[in-house]
């Protein structure tokens, strides 16, 4: 069920790791430890990796697992918004090339990429992969980072959009994107910033905790992880890098009646929240790094 506990913070070495929270509303229980050092926040012990394939199931995508994840082809229409205008950036920073989402899922972000980039995917999920490969038949691979055949310097950008929160061992991860882009390619990552106040008030019922999650990062020691695997140039946003009609056309997907609308508000107010940020402050727990090598 878990592998052995660490000793040492998995991302600088300390050995200043401290239990931080003990999360049991799931029927998965687990526990995080937080490393004083750097802030880092990763699920120890680690659930064992047959647990964690587990995970990556039917019904994980379809919401019917306890930790699930809306199945974005039923939103497809309206989460293009979202999709088309992060290409749109990431083709300020990378005018063509190869393309790869890792985790691409069932590739609806690669079919938005297709506009100006050959699209590939990495897809764990045996369910998600067989969709996307009907897309883009074998440009996605089956696996991991770990076990991929892409070659070193393929690609002019990677996207890891709520990915690194899921690996176990995310400095090995970073450390393969920046192989595998060429010179000035960039990398994108998207995962919550456990510094932000939001993160910080909810402590232990943050909806973050979920057992799919393993790795907690904060904006100052993702851009130090990226910086030590040799980037040269690191830009945070809050909270992501466009602005908030693409997300208010894509929230339409899940709204059933009129009233729904209403729901408009809060997405505002969140977005306008996390515009609120000085130095290591954040008000909300959203952000996107983009790392150019
Ligand atoms: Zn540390």
């Amino acid at each position: 069920m878990f592998k052995e506990r660490k000793r040492h913070c998995p991302l600088c070495a300390s050995i200043a790791v401290n239990h931080k929270y003990h999360i049991d509303r799931y029927k998965l229980k687990f526990d995080v430890d937080r490393c004083s050092d750097c802030g880092f926040i990763f699920m120890n012990p680690l659930f064992t990796d047959d647990v964690i394939e587990e995970f990556y199931s039917e019904d994980y995508f379809r919401g019917q697992a306890d930790y699930s994840y809306i199945d974005e082809r039923e939103i497809k229409k309206y989460s293009q918004y979202v999709w088309n205008k992060r290409i749109d950036i990431i083709h300020k920073y990378a005018k063509e090339g190869n393309f790869l989402d890792v985790g691409c899922s069932f590739g609806g972000l690669l079919e938005s990429a297709s506009e100006y980039y050959t699209p590939y995917g990495i897809e764990l999920s045996d369910y998600a992969f067989s969709h996307a490969r009907k897309l883009f038949g074998n440009n996605i691979h089956h696996g991991t980072l770990d076990d991929h055949r892409f070659d070193d310097g393929f690609f002019s950008a990677i996207t890891m959009i709520e990915l690194i929160e899921h690996l176990p061992d995310p400095v090995s991860a970073v450390n393969q994107c920046f192989k595998l882009l060429h010179p000035d390619g960039v990398l994108v990552v998207q995962t919550a910033n456990m510094n932000g106040k939001q993160a910080r008030d909810l402590a232990g019922n943050y909806e973050y905790f979920m057992p799919g999650h393993l790795s907690y990062f904060t904006a100052k020691n993702l851009a130090m992880l990226l910086k030590t695997a040799g980037f040269s140039k690191i830009k945070i946003y809050y909270p992501v890098e466009f602005g908030l009609l693409p997300k208010l056309l894509k929230s339409r997907g899940s709204f059933k009646k009129f009233s729904d609308y209403t729901a408009w508000f809060r997405i505002s107010s969140y977005h306008m929240k996390s515009k609120i940020h000085f130095g290591n402050f954040a008000l909300t727990s959203s952000m996107v790094i983009y790392a150019v090598k």
